[in-house]
């Protein structure tokens, strides 16, 4: 029997991720194949919905616009915010990417856009936002989730609870 990708399983892939001017944004070479589960939304759609159906062994390319990716960029995510804010920070830098907590204390990743004398322009969109994705994808494994993968709504990479 040939297993198709479809909801509650888990899917391993290899990929590279790619920039419309062909830069590498991301890459699974050298590294355990990425696994999620499929149907719960732990990968962007657009390319969720691309390896629906697909087989073990399937290598295909897959182009992401960004409202099937990370979303459009969003200029209101663009904030100010006091130099001051950054005293902790060593060689702060334009284009460093930094966790900080939002207001109900969740963790964000922002991005410095723009040091200025006495303030800071800070980007809260995704840094992959706005942006078109290519992966060149390879399926490596299909299994059957566990029930606690399901009930969790993500895979366990050995098949332990955590
Ligand atoms: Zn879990």
């Amino acid at each position: 029997m040939t297993l198709l990708i479809g909801d509650k399983q888990i899917v391993s892939m290899h990929y590279t991720l790619t920039n419309d001017e062909g830069e590498i944004l991301d890459s699974s070479d050298g590294q355990s194949p990425l696994s999620y589960l499929h149907g719960a939304s732990n990968i962007i759609p657009g390319l969720e919905k691309e390896l629906t159906g697909k087989t073990v062994g399937a290598k295909l390319k897959v182009t992401v616009h960004a409202e099937d990716g990370y979303g459009e960029f969003n200029p209101e995510l663009l904030q100010q915010a006091p130099l001051s804010a950054f005293a902790g920070v060593e060689d702060l830098q334009v284009g460093m990417e930094l966790m900080a907590h939002g207001d109900q204390g969740q963790q964000q990743m922002i991005t410095v856009r723009e040091i200025n004398d006495d303030n800071v322009i800070i980007d809260t969109n995704h840094p992959l936002a706005g942006q078109t994705l290519h992966f060149d994808v390879e399926i490596t494994d299909i299994r059957a989730a566990t029930e606690q993968e399901l009930s969790h709504g993500h895979v366990h990479p050995t098949g332990q609870d955590h």
